[in-house]
């Protein structure tokens, strides 16, 4: 009897392009990671919450495997148990990789897991009470600019708004260098600092690996000179950065949260057997080197597929390790190739359709490049509800889609009724300020008393 069995360190699916939205409020939790057993719940799929420390692959003698031998190798997990499959699929993603400058392991958060965006969702809301009635401003530093770097910074910069300042730092002067100009371009539009009110500093710098350096030091002791509790206190870091060009001054930044978006690391090499060779063809970054079926090279039993495979175009480039490329094009190949390969039936070679780009610059504003329009991008709240709509049918299942969307839709209509109350809240208001002001007859004062009262009111009506 064929048995499927699902193995993952975690209890949850995680859609990673939504983890922004964890911080800014706009999606619960078990919308964007939902419980595998709960995606499995009508399927035949066994489930092992589980760590896989060791591959023992043992059909590594060429193509010619006997179509007879049952036992592609051995898996074995942390607990203890070990698997023996008949096919493998790996797709192990890969993991954030700090070790690039001193200091980063220790102190720096990555933006990679559920549970990194959970720790970073905390120590904000911790700073953001811990400063709460006070002159103080919250300052965080986002290491990076490509997608992550730039998502994170507009998400966290709308969250802190005038309580925070976000600072986005990046080796090359070029924020995004892998997106369209369309995309890059509205990413670098001023509108978040002047429409959210946020302060938000893109500065560019080189992290040399010997010359930057991360470190903790504690400003606010918590306990005054008499000896007395204070406020709690609040750690502080420093990032020395060094120059990225001639001409530009080395620096010294105090951050209370420093984020990290650059650099992944697959986690494969670390699956090696202490007592074997490791027979899994990697390419110099960690990845398992693919054919173009997405069969590990050499390993006819084994298919590998997202960020932990590394799969060539006819150029000879490695794929993007996006999840539009490998974790939703990859999925469907393999999952035929599979069925292909068990019942002795030719493999279809990958081909990658480039569907364009997607960015989230915070809540209710999106960038979006499709590709199948040429020179269409849309923006602001266009563009992102049609990013919210695409990763919609992007997220697994029918019924956790469909609760999702209902979800969403609920969300949506609640937030329309409050908007809608507000403005109608504002303009009564306006009236009745301009109701006043006629009756005193005071029209020079007219614009001051208004301006005191709504400060926003020409941007928010
Ligand atoms: C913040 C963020 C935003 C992103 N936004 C976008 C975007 O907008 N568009 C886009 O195309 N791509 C985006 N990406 C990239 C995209 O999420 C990845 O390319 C995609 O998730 C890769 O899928 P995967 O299945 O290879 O790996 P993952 O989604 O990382 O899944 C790997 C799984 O393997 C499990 N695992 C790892 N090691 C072990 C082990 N030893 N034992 C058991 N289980 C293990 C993990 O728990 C995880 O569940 C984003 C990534 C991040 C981090």
């Amino acid at each position: 009897m064929e048995q499927i069995i699902l193995v993952d360190q975690s209890e949850r699916f995680v859609f990673k392009p939504m983890l922004y939205e964890l911080l800014s409020g706009e999606v619960d939790e078990w919308e964007i990671a939902p419980r595998f057993l709960d995606l499995l719940a009508n399927t035949s799929v066994q489930f092992f919450k589980d760590r896989v420390k060791v591959l023992h692959p043992s059909d590594n003698w060429g193509m010619n495997v006997s179509k007879e031998s049952r036992c592609g190798g051995t898996v074995h997990l942390e607990s203890g148990l070990q698997i023996q499959y008949d096919w493998l699929v790996l797709a192990l993603g890969a993991e954030a990789k700090l070790d690039v400058v001193p200091g980063a392991t220790e102190f720096a958060i990555p933006f990679s897991t559920l549970e990194d965006a959970r720790k970073v969702k905390d120590k904000l809301t911790t700073l953001e009470r811990k400063t709460f009635g006070k002159d103080v401003q919250i300052s965080v530093a986002v290491v990076g600019c490509g997608y992550s770097g730039v998502e994170l910074a507009a998400t966290l910069a709308e969250r802190l708004q005038n309580r925070g300042i976000v600072r986005a730092i990046n080796v090359e002067t070029m924020i995004c260098p892998n997106a369209p100009p369309a995309n890059r371009e509205a990413a670098l539009k001023p509108r978040w600092f002047l429409k959210k009110h946020c302060s938000m500093d893109v500065r560019f710098f080189h992290q040399g690996k010997k010359l930057s350096e991360l470190e903790s030091s504690d400003t606010l002791t918590g306990v005054d000179e008499n000896g007395t509790e204070v406020a709690p206190a609040i750690e502080k870091y420093i990032l020395e950065l060094q120059p990225a060009e001639r001409g530009m001054q080395s620096a010294i930044i105090e951050a209370d949260l420093v984020l990290w978006t650059v650099g992944t690391k697959p986690p494969l090499p670390q699956l090696e057997p202490s007592d074997a060779p490791f027979v899994i063809p990697l390419n110099a970054r960690g990845q398992a080197e693919t054919d173009e079926t997405l069969r590990v090279k050499g390993h006819p039993r084994i298919f590998a597929l997202g960020d932990s495979s590394a799969l060539r175009d006819s150029s000879g480039k490695i794929l993007p390790a996006t999840a539009q490329v490998v974790a939703f094009q990859q999925a469907d190949f393999t999952g035929w190739n599979l069925w292909a390969a068990i019942n002795g039936r030719p493999l279809l070679p990958f081909r990658f359709q480039n569907l364009g780009e997607m960015m989230t610059l915070g809540r209710n504003d999106a960038v979006i490049s499709p590709s199948f329009v040429d020179g269409l991008t849309l923006e602001g709240p266009v563009g992102h509800t049609a990013r919210k709509i695409a990763y919609l049918i992007r997220l697994p299942t029918d019924e956790h889609r469909l609760k999702v969307g209902i979800s969403w839709l609920t969300k949506s209509s609640i937030d329309l009724v409050s908007s809608l109350q507000s403005t109608l809240y504002k303009k009564e208001w306006h009236n009745l300020a301009i109701l006043y002001i006629q009756q005193l007859n005071t029209r020079s004062s007219t614009a001051i008393f208004i301006d005191n009262l709504f400060p926003n009111i020409n941007e928010e009506m």
